[in-house]
């Protein structure tokens, strides 16, 4: 499938939409979740062009799971969490909502309740 240059994240890449940016290096960015379905919610995407998992580049892949291994430390740290739950959505079959390639890092604490997507 095509990428498309519009979506929601890239805008936010170009600096075109507002977002709390947590972490940045060359290859990736680290932002708040604006629907956060735990305190901490953050997400982490590649600065290129990337639809999904489905077309992502090992060299894409390797730089948003160093950053999100990083940020997994950091919101632990940051919310008092014991654990992260990392999830990723291919496709609209696949839950996907923003089609630009995606990590959810999701700091846990005893006794939350993760929200459902969407
Ligand atoms: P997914 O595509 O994996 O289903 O989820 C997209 C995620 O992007 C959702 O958790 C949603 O809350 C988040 N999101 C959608 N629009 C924006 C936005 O404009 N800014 C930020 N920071 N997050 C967004």
């Amino acid at each position: 499938m095509a990428y498309d240059p519009d979506n929601i994240f890239a805008r936010i890449l170009r600096g075109e939409l507002p977002s709390t940016r947590v972490y940045e290096d060359d290859e990736t960015l680290a932002f708040m979740d604006i629907m956060p379905r735990v305190p901490g919610h953050v997400l982490v995407i590649p600065k290129t062009p990337c639809r999904n998992l489905l077309d992502a580049s090992a060299a894409q892949l390797a730089a948003c799971m160093a950053t999100t291994q990083k940020l997994s430390h950091a919101v632990m740290k940051a919310f008092g969490a014991g654990g992260v739950t990392v999830q990723q959505f291919n496709e609209t079959i696949g839950g996907q909502e923003v089609f630009h390639l995606h990590f959810h890092v999701l700091p846990r604490r005893e006794g939350d309740r993760l929200l459902p997507p969407g």
